[in-house]
């Protein structure tokens, strides 16, 4: 019904990403031959990747179009988890049309997949806010809402407004799922508050991810909240009691627990490399999930923001509180963090794609149509140069940016 629509005339077709562009393969054929494709299975070299009607093809008949990707890589288009904003756009504050400028922001550095983070506020204006979100979801913009807060703790409430922040009422948490129609993924909540554990059974049993983080757990609380269907650790380390040898505290539960992911922001301001490297290794490709947590300054620039009530400062791209000079959210893209993890931390790229693409898909359940470069998903890749920066990237067979202009 979305297509078929004539848009209103405050919102151009030209500000609704992915939805203007034919598909390169649209009626016809298109081959992205000789780079390094990344496959579930492994590297080839001299590659080919056939792009037809938006999706990635097993065949290419004669006469196909060929762009030649000699000496670049080919990975699948990246999926974010967590993430506040870009372009100068709010997701928890701004119109669609900014909404949509944050995700076209992000969609230009690879990210062809994102959630939208919302941050502490009233109740009723994240139940309101979810609303909005989910017609955007609904119309293949965003793949999904992320709740962070209010239900998290003040001892660790980072960029969150501590008058705002309350107790995980399973009702509460209930109104809010609903509130998103269907397009609830993820709630950040701190489950060592009371009605904690309930409120974790609760989001498993309506299929949301129950996700720690912004908490003041013990390791104990952390296991009970691991076992009671928590299965995301939100932006390991940041926000939560750090990892001592005696109190192991919620760091180490959720790094040696098979059943948890954890979200990592990767921009050499959150986490020290030895910390990602620690995480990493003890977690598994399998277990890591490379997320921006960006607000709106991502992809824009330096200057004065917002994050939901919060005044925040950007400077050389850190954001911080103007209050207490806390970490507000990245000013991250996750081309960056990919090139981070290749060229810093040394990982493995088919590692990274796990981390940055085929787990944060498989996590949200659509890991059968995008996540990976196989024969009938979505045609969302990502080009990169032998150095690891973004030329090219494609969304269901649409050239976002073209690495024939690029
Ligand atoms: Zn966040």
């Amino acid at each position: 019904m979305a297509a078929a629509s004539t848009p209103p005339a405050s919102a151009p077709a030209a500000a609704r990403p992915g939805t203007s562009a034919a598909p390169v393969g649209a009626g016809t054929c298109t081959v992205l031959a000789g780079g390094r494709v990344v496959l579930p299975t492994g590297v080839v070299d001299g590659g080919r990747v056939i792009v037809e009607g938006g999706r990635i093809a097993g065949a290419a008949p004669e006469g196909a179009t060929v762009v030649d990707l000699t000496d670049h890589w080919l990975v699948p288009g990246f999926v974010d988890l967590h993430n506040h904003g870009g372009g100068g756009a709010s997701f928890t504050s701004g119109t669609a049309e900014e909404v949509l400028r944050g995700v076209r922001t992000h969609r230009e550095h690879g990210t062809t997949t994102v959630v939208a983070s919302t941050v502490t506020g009233e109740p009723d204006f994240l139940a309101r806010r979810a609303g909005e979100l989910s017609e955007l979801v609904e119309q293949g913009d965003l793949a999904g809402v992320h709740f962070e807060g209010p239900f998290i703790s003040p001892c660790r409430k980072g960029a969150h407004s501590e008058a705002l922040l309350r107790h995980p009422d399973p009702a509460e948490v209930l109104a809010l799922v609903k509130a998103a129609r269907g397009t609830a993924k993820m709630m950040t909540l701190a489950a060592e508050l009371p009605g904690g554990l309930d409120s974790v059974r609760l989001l498993a049993d309506h299929g949301v991810i129950a996700a720690l983080g912004h908490t003041d757990a013990t390791y104990e609380q952390t296991a009970e909240a691991i076992d009671a269907g928590a299965t995301v650790a939100t932006h390991l380390f940041n926000a939560m009691p750090p990892l001592g040898h005696r109190v192991p505290g919620p760091v180490a539960a959720l790094l040696k627990d098979e059943r948890v992911t954890v979200e990592l922001i990767n921009d050499g301001t959150h986490l020290h490399p030895a910390a990602l490297e620690l995480a990493v290794r003890c977690a598994g490709a399998a277990r890591t999930a490379f997320i921006t947590d960006a607000m709106d300054a991502a992809g824009f620039g330096d200057g004065a923001y917002a994050l939901g009530p919060l005044e925040v400062e950007v400077k050389d791209g850190v954001a911080r509180l103007v209050d207490d000079g806390s970490i507000a959210g990245s000013t991250l893209t996750l081309d960056t963090a990919f090139k981070r993890a290749a060229t810093v931390d040394l990982m493995p790229v088919e590692d990274i794609v796990r981390a940055i693409s085929a787990n944060p898909a498989r996590l949200l359940g659509i890991d059968d149509r995008v996540g990976s470069l196989e024969p009938g998903k979505d045609a969302d890749l990502v080009v990169l140069d032998a150095d690891f920066t973004l030329k090219g990237v494609l969304r269901k067979g649409a050239w976002v940016v073209d690495p024939r202009t690029a």
